[in-house]
């Protein structure tokens, strides 16, 4: 099997992308793998995306790449998120445009037994939310594949289910077992939300998967979330992780 790095939900954050990228640089994997939401919310969304782009081996489209090209109808966004699209719409490249605009919402590594998606792999462009156990467990018989990489709710989580269907919830890392399948949070690189600021991604590699933290210069995205006028809500959240 091979080996990856997952991360997901950048939101055009590029201190807190060139941070994990950095310590992925003392990793061993094969494979960049992203789930979306390349911008939304951050300064930098050219910049993430041309990184992103060269960087992961695939890329999925979230719901902040869909609103800000208008794919996605926006009226359910807080008025924060949709000040930020907007100025995101505003912002963005004709070519990011046409790029973000041609990623899938789903991929399989089939050699893997992995399936990839950005909300959910139940109905994945209603963007809905893992939010407990209960939902996660709905959530195994919308995909057959054994272990579902998972971002959106930009809250790391594992979840196993043993094939006797008993359900385990794991935070940091889980062992991955011959026979139970799981799901997998990978949090969120530029926007955490779980109370810790630092950018999150996951690796999987021989029999475990495990979500690691590192730290970047919040300051520096907040200075250039300031200078572009987003909202000092989405500027003040990074420092908290909510
Ligand atoms: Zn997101």
């Amino acid at each position: 099997m091979n080996s990856y790095a997952v991360i997901s939900d950048v939101h055009a954050n590029l201190e807190a992308l060139h941070a994990v990228l950095e310590a992925l640089e003392r990793e061993s994997y094969d494979a960049l793998l992203f789930l979306g939401d390349t911008v939304g919310y951050g300064p930098s969304p050219n910049e993430c995306a041309a990184l992103l782009k060269e960087q992961s081996k695939i890329m999925l489209a979230g719901n902040h790449d869909w609103a800000a090209i208008g794919l996605t109808d926006i009226s359910f966004f807080n008025p924060y998120a949709k000040a930020a699209i907007e100025w995101t719409g505003e912002a963005l490249s004709d070519d990011n445009r046409a790029f973000l605009q041609n990623l899938p919402l789903t991929a399989t590594l089939t050699g893997d037994n992995i399936y990839l998606v950005h909300a959910t792999p139940i109905e994945p462009q209603q963007w809905h939310y893992v939010s407990n156990v209960d939902d996660a467990e709905d959530c195994f018989y919308a995909f057959k594949e054994k272990i579902c990489f998972i971002g959106h709710s930009h809250m790391p989580f594992i979840v196993e289910r043993s094939s006797k269907g008993a359900i385990a919830l794991h935070y940091g890392s889980a062992g991955i077992k011959e026979d139970n399948r799981y799901i997998v949070n990978v949090g969120s690189v530029g926007q955490p939300r779980d109370g810790n600021p630092r950018a999150a991604y996951a690796l999987l590699r021989g029999n475990a998967v495990e979500i690691k933290r590192v730290p970047y210069d919040i300051v520096v995205t907040q200075k250039k979330m300031k200078k572009a006028g987003l909202p000092s809500y989405l500027i003040d959240r990074l420092a908290l992780g909510r």
